[in-house]
């Protein structure tokens, strides 16, 4: 027995293939309606050889099951717009506001984008020891901070 292709909501994107029972339980779930089909049936169901999801799911790093966006590096200058968080100006790179050296830690609630030049005058230094004001108080992103017309695709 072959498996079914799944795509993801609103999209061609292949998701991935799921043996026909799998696909049949998601029909019933009403998870996915099916998009193309044999011409047999399989119990109630035209017996499907391609699905679409109902909601959009969110892939590769950005998909987490607990619907928690993972922390990156990409992920921080997403939130942050590419703006430097002490200046405003254009950011490359990230600091972390305490310090590593201090024992900050690579968080989304730490770590905000940076200009290099903000990034060299404050050095192994928190904001206050350096002098520096942060203009935003970093924050978890949720996939609709980082990817608002993603996640706006919704059926
Ligand atoms: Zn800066």
């Amino acid at each position: 027995m072959t498996n079914v292709i799944v795509y993801n909501a609103g999209t061609k994107e292949v998701l991935h293939e799921v043996p026909l029972k799998h696909a049949i339980r998601m029909l019933d779930r009403k998870v996915a309606f099916i998009v193309d089909a044999h011409e047999d049936t399989f119990g109630p169901h035209p017996r499907p050889k391609a699905l679409e999801l109902v909601k959009y799911v969110f892939t590769k790093w950005l998909y987490d099951t607990t619907g928690r966006v993972p922390y990156s590096r990409s992920g921080v200058l997403r939130r942050d717009k590419h703006s430097c968080a002490y200046c405003g100006r254009a950011a490359v790179t990230i600091d972390h506001v305490t310090p590593r050296c201090q024992g900050g830690q690579s968080t989304w609630l730490n770590v905000v984008a940076a200009c290099s030049k903000c990034n060299g005058a404050k050095k192994g230094r928190t904001p206050r020891q350096a002098g520096m004001k942060l203009q935003w108080h970093p924050f978890e992103p949720t996939p609709a901070d980082l990817f608002p017309r993603q996640a706006s695709r919704r059926r």
